[in-house]
């Protein structure tokens, strides 16, 4: 009898590992996105055609890569952001599993153009389905331009398996919103079919809250502050009188990435006990600083789950300090002279 083991062709590899990284058009503006902040980008400007059918295009700023790390950029593992396992427990960079590009490129046709700051002259690169088409030496400006064509092309059922425009362009601005509120210290503007549907300039946090929601919000925002030994909070959460039915205002940040952790929406939550009314949910936009070492957010691809060391007390803190900035608000003088 012969052997029957055999090693997956790294095309095949790649396209498995899409099924992890890519779900849908989102899930590739998110990981352009955080390509973009890890390069420095100053502006992050995003175009979308057809809810991201067609086109997921994420244009940077930022430091651009060499002729020869944009071809290495598609390659599986590769990554510029860690050189160890022990990197990962001082990480201050979205990414570092190195295998975006490579699932995106495995499953759509993307065309690159990239530019350092000190080159004259940038690069080109055309991939399709894991295959480099075409490499020339292009005039781009500084920065990094992806564009990814025609996702799933090659995997007819995860195409199927799209929703309408209407709901795939909703996952989209849900994720533009997520690393928007995560920058307010760059400037990002997104366009969907050839208009602009969001301009945020650079700005402060409170700033960037209410330029995606609306200056209504500004009225309804109480900051949280909160400084310890092991963490520190930083962010606003909405006015009781001002929870919503829906819970698209709930925004939980560790270490300028969005998380989410029922665990710690609960710690919220909780707070506000007694101040809802029945089916509604509280805005929150919240930042937690913690140190990386105590943190693990690599157990899913998409690392919007991560694992701490100690929830308990976090979850102590969180509670206590959204009940402090609450219990403030509360007595404040304004509210004591309109009963
Ligand atoms: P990761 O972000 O986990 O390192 P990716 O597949 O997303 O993996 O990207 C691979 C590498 O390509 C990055 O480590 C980085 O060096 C480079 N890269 C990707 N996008 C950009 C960009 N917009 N600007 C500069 N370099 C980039
Ligand atoms: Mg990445």
């Amino acid at each position: 009898m012969s052997d029957i083991i055999q090693l997956l062709p790294d095309h095949v590899a790649n396209q498995i590992a899409a099924g992890e990284v890519v779900q849908r058009p989102a899930s590739v503006v998110k990981e352009l996105m955080e390509n973009a902040i890890d390069a420095a980008a100053t502006h992050i400007k995003l175009v979308v055609k057809d809810a991201g059918k067609t086109l997921v295009q994420v244009i940077d700023d930022g430091h651009g890569m060499s002729a020869t790390d944009a071809r290495l950029s598609f390659e599986r593992h590769a990554t510029s952001k860690i050189k160890s396992a022990d990197d990962l427990f001082s990480l201050n960079t979205k990414g570092f599993r190195g295998e975006a590009l490579a699932s995106i490129a495995a499953i759509a046709h993307v065309e690159l153009k990239t530019k350092r700051s000190q080159e004259e002259l940038g690069t080109q690169i055309e991939i399709e389905g894991s295959e480099i088409k075409a490499q020339e030496v292009t005039v781009t400006p500084k920065g990094t331009a992806i564009a990814v064509k025609h996702l799933f092309f090659n995997i007819p059922a995860r195409r199927n398996f799209l929703k309408s425009n209407t709901v795939e362009l909703r996952h989209i601005i849900d994720e533009f919103h997520r690393v928007a509120l995560a920058h307010p210290d760059i400037a990002f503007s997104m366009f969907h079919n050839g208009s602009e549907t969001f301009n945020l300039p650079k700005s402060n946090y409170r700033q960037r809250v209410v330029n995606i929601f609306g200056v209504k919000t500004n009225e309804k925002l109480v900051p949280v502050e909160e400084e310890t030994e092991v963490l520190k909070i930083s962010g606003f959460v909405g006015k009781p009188e001002f929870a919503k039915r829906s819970k698209n205002e709930q925004f939980f940040f560790v270490n300028n990435r969005f998380i989410k952790s029922p665990y710690l929406n609960h710690a919220i939550n909780s707070a506000f006990d007694g101040l809802l009314k029945d089916g509604s949910h509280p805005s929150y936009f919240l930042n937690l600083s913690v140190d990386p070492k105590t943190i693990d957010i690599n157990i899913h691809p998409t690392k919007t789950e991560i694992k701490f060391d100690d929830e308990h007390t976090l979850y102590a803190i969180v509670r206590a300090s959204v009940k402090h900035s609450l219990g403030q608000f509360n007595i404040a003088p304004v509210l004591d002279f309109e009963r």
